[in-house]
C-alpha cells in the first residue's frame, strides 16, 4: 500500500497560480477518494468486528500518523471501556481501561449521538472546553491533542425517527502525546469520520448477522423439533397400522375358522366381506365376492329381499331360508341380519348391514323325526282316546248303574282332561297335516260379515259362561278364502279372548280395509301379552304362564295351527298389546283375485 503523508494533504503554504491550485485540489482529492476505498474495503474484508476495529485503529494510526488510535466502547449505563487500539511503541498503552460513568455525562452522549466530532489541538489550553475531571486522566497519559468521533449506529433504517433511532455506541478516537498544539486537518476529520460510519455498517450488519444467527438457531431448533414429532408420529402410526393389521388377521382367522356364513354388505347390497366359510358352502371365494350385489351370488335373491330391505330401514331381521350348497344338498338356514347404523336421532344413517347365516338342517331334521313321532303317538292314541272318552259320556248318562256323588265328580274330572288330551292330539294331528302340506285349503268366494256372525255365534256360548260381552261390526265383503279354517281361526282368537278377559271384560270383532288388505281383528281389554312374547306366543306349544294349560285348559296350539292357515291363505297374524290394557290379534287376508277364479 502507498504511504500517504497527511500532513502532505493540508493546502500548500506558499501561493501558486490559481491553475495549479486546482490541480492540486483534483489530486489531492482522488487520493483522498482512493485511500478512503482502500481502507473500507480492508475493514469489510474483515469478518469478525474485533478484527474489523483492530485493522480500523491500526490503519487510522498509520495514515494520521497518531501516536495512539483507540476505539471507546459505550455501556447503557454510560460507563465504558478501551476496546481496540493502535499506539506507537514508545507511547503508553491505555486498552482495556474502564471510565466510571460521571466521565461521560447524558448531555455529551445525546450530542455524540447527534453527530458531535471534537477536535481538541491542545487539551490544556481552558478554552479547548475539556471537563476538569478529565484534564488529569488526560496528563496522566501525556494526551496533548485528541480528535474525537463517535460510532453512531442506526437501529431501525426504515423508521422516519432519526434522533429516536440513533444509538452511540462508542467513539473514535486519535491521540497525539508529544506535539501541541496539533490542528487537525479536514482530511483528518474526514478519515475518522468515514470509519467510523464504517465501523457503524459492520456493527450492524454483525447485530443483523446475530439476529439472523439467532432466528436460525431457533427455526433450526424449531424444526428439529417438529421433525422428531413426525418421527414420533410416522412411529406411532406404524404401530397403530401394526396393531390394526393384527387385529384384522385375528378377526379374519376367527371369522374363517367359524363354520357359519360372516358378511357384511354395505347400503347398496353389495359384498364388502366374506368369510371362507362361503367358499366351503357356496364355493365362492371371499375375493370373488367382494363388492358384488346380493342377487349377483344368490340364486334365491326374490326370496331373501323383503328381509334385505328390512334390515335397510334399521330392523333386526331373523328368518329361515333353504339354500343350495356347492355339492348340490339343500340347506335350511337361520339367517340374522343387524343393521350397521352410524349417528344418532335424525343423523342417524344405515351403512349396511352384518349378516349371520347358520346351518340349521340338522336341528330341522330332529325337528321332523320329533314331529313325526308326535304325530305317529298321537295317531296312535285318537283311537283309545275316542272309545275311553264315548265309554265315559255312557258312564255319566246312568244307563249302567248309578254312582255316589264322589264317582260323579271323578267321572267330570275324568272327561275334562280326556276332552283336553283329544284337543291336544287334534291339534298336533291337524298342525303335522298343515306343515306336511297335506291340507288343501278349498278357497272359494265368501262373505267376510257371514264368516264373522258365525264364528260369533258359535262362541257365544262361551262368552255367556265367561260372563264376557262380545260385539261385532260385520262387513259384507267378499272374500277368496276356506271358510272353515277362516272361521276356525276366528273362533280361535275370541276364544283365547274370552279366556283372558275379567268377567264382564268386552271382547270386539272387527273387519277394515286397509293399505289394499282386508283386516281381522280382535280386539280384548284382558291383561295384555309382554312385548318380548308377541312373537313366541306363536310357537308351539308356548303359553305366556305355563299354568295356562290348567288353568285355561289350553295346549299352546292354537295359534300356531292359525298362523299356518292365514300364511296358507297369503296373509299374515301378528299380535299387538300393551300390558295390562288388552290384546290385538290381526290377521290380514290378501282381496279377492278374479283372476284367481
Ligand atoms: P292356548 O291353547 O294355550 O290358548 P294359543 O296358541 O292359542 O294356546 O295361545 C298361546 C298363548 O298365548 C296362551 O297360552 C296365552 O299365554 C297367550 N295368549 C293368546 N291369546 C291371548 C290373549 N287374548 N290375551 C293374553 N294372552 C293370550
Amino acid at each position: 500500500m502507498r504511504d500517504f503523508q497527511a500532513r502532505s494533504l493540508s493546502p500548500p503554504d506558499r501561493p501558486h497560480d490559481e491553475e495549479n491550485s486546482i490541480a492540486e485540489e483534483l489530486r489531492q482529492q482522488q487520493q483522498k477518494a482512493e485511500l478512503f476505498a482502500e481502507v473500507t474495503l480492508k475493514i469489510r474484508q474483515s469478518l469478525q468486528l474485533k478484527e474489523i476495529l483492530s485493522t480500523t485503529v491500526s490503519e487510522v494510526q498509520r495514515i494520521l500518523k497518531a501516536d495512539r488510535v483507540l476505539i471507546y466502547q459505550l455501556w447503557t449505563d454510560r460507563t465504558g471501556k478501551i476496546i481496540s487500539e493502535a499506539v506507537l511503541p514508545d507511547v503508553q498503552s491505555i486498552l482495556g481501561y474502564e471510565f466510571p460513568d460521571e466521565v461521560f455525562p447524558t448531555d455529551y452522549q445525546t450530542l455524540y449521538a447527534k453527530g458531535r466530532v471534537q477536535a481538541i489541538s491542545d487539551v490544556s489550553d481552558p478554552k479547548s472546553g475539556v471537563a476538569s475531571c478529565l484534564i488529569d486522566f488526560l496528563t496522566q497519559f501525556g494526551i496533548k491533542a485528541k480528535l474525537i468521533v463517535p460510532i453512531v449506529i442506526t437501529l431501525n433504517p426504515h423508521s422516519g425517527d432519526q434522533v429516536k433511532n440513533n444509538k452511540l455506541w462508542g467513539l473514535l478516537i486519535a491521540h497525539h502525546c508529544r506535539q501541541a498544539p496539533h490542528d487537525w486537518s479536514e482530511f483528518e476529520l474526514e478519515l475518522m469520520q468515514q470509519l467510523a460510519d464504517q465501523i457503524a455498517i459492520a456493527i450492524s450488519q454483525g447485530e443483523l448477522l446475530e439476529h439472523l444467527e439467532d432466528m436460525v438457531t431457533d427455526r433450526t431448533a424449531k424444526l428439529r423439533h417438529v421433525n422428531l414429532e413426525l418421527q414420533q408420529e410416522i412411529v406411532e402410526r406404524k404401530q397403530a397400522e401394526d396393531a390394526l393389521r393384527c387385529s384384522e388377521e385375528q378377526l379374519r382367522l376367527i371369522t374363517n375358522a367359524l363354520p357359519v356364513l360372516i358378511a357384511y354388505v354395505d347400503a347398496k347390497q353389495n359384498y364388502q366381506f366374506n368369510n371362507q366359510a362361503y367358499e366351503k358352502w357356496l364355493g365362492k371365494s371371499p375375493e370373488s365376492i367382494r363388492g358384488k350385489h346380493l342377487n349377483q351370488v344368490w340364486d334365491c335373491y326374490d326370496r331373501m329381499e323383503p328381509w334385505v330391505s328390512k334390515v335397510l330401514s334399521g330392523e333386526v331381521v331373523i328368518y329361515e331360508n333353504e339354500i343350495q350348497w356347492i355339492d348340490g344338498t339343500s340347506r335350511s338356514v337361520s339367517v340374522t341380519y343387524i343393521p350397521h347404523q352410524e349417528g344418532k336421532g335424525k343423523q342417524q344413517k344405515i351403512k349396511g348391514f352384518f349378516a349371520l347365516i347358520t346351518d340349521i338342517s340338522d336341528r330341522k331334521a330332529i325337528e321332523r323325526m320329533k314331529d313325526e313321532f308326535i304325530s305317529v303317538v298321537s295317531h296312535e292314541l285318537r283311537t283309545p282316546l275316542t272309545s275311553i272318552h264315548s265309554a265315559l259320556k255312557i258312564l255319566a248318562t246312568g244307563r249302567l248303574g248309578s254312582l255316589t256323588r264322589d264317582g260323579h265328580q271323578m267321572l267330570e274330572i275324568a272327561d275334562e282332561n280326556t276332552d283336553r288330551l283329544v284337543r291336544l292330539v287334534n291339534g298336533v294331528l291337524d298342525l303335522q297335516r298343515i306343515e306336511a302340506g297335506e291340507v288343501t285349503m278349498n278357497r272359494q268366494v265368501c262373505n267376510a260379515a257371514d264368516l264373522m256372525v258365525t264364528a260369533t255365534e258359535a262362541i257365544q256360548a262361551m262368552a255367556q259362561q265367561y260372563d264376557v260381552f262380545l260385539s261385532t261390526a260385520p262387513i259384507e265383503v267378499e272374500i277368496w278364502a276356506d271358510a272353515d279354517y277362516i272361521v276356525q281361526v276366528l273362533m280361535n282368537l275370541l276364544s283365547n279372548a274370552i279366556k283372558f278377559s275379567s268377567r264382564e271384560g268386552r271382547i270386539e270383532l272387527t273387519l277394515r280395509c286397509r293399505a289394499n288388505q282386508l283386516q281381522f281383528e280382535v280386539r280384548d281389554w284382558g291383561p295384555g301379552i309382554p312385548p318380548e312374547q308377541l312373537e313366541r306366543i306363536f310357537d308351539r306349544f308356548y303359553q305366556v304362564d305355563s299354568s295356562d294349560s290348567r288353568k285355561k285348559g289350553g295346549t299352546g296350539l292354537g295359534l300356531t295351527i292359525c298362523r299356518k292357515i292365514i300364511e296358507q291363505h297369503g296373509g299374515r297374524l301378528w299380535a299387538e298389546s300393551v300390558l295390562g290394557e288388552g290384546s290385538r290379534f290381526i290377521f290380514t287376508i290378501p282381496p279377492l283375485n278374479y283372476g284367481e277364479l
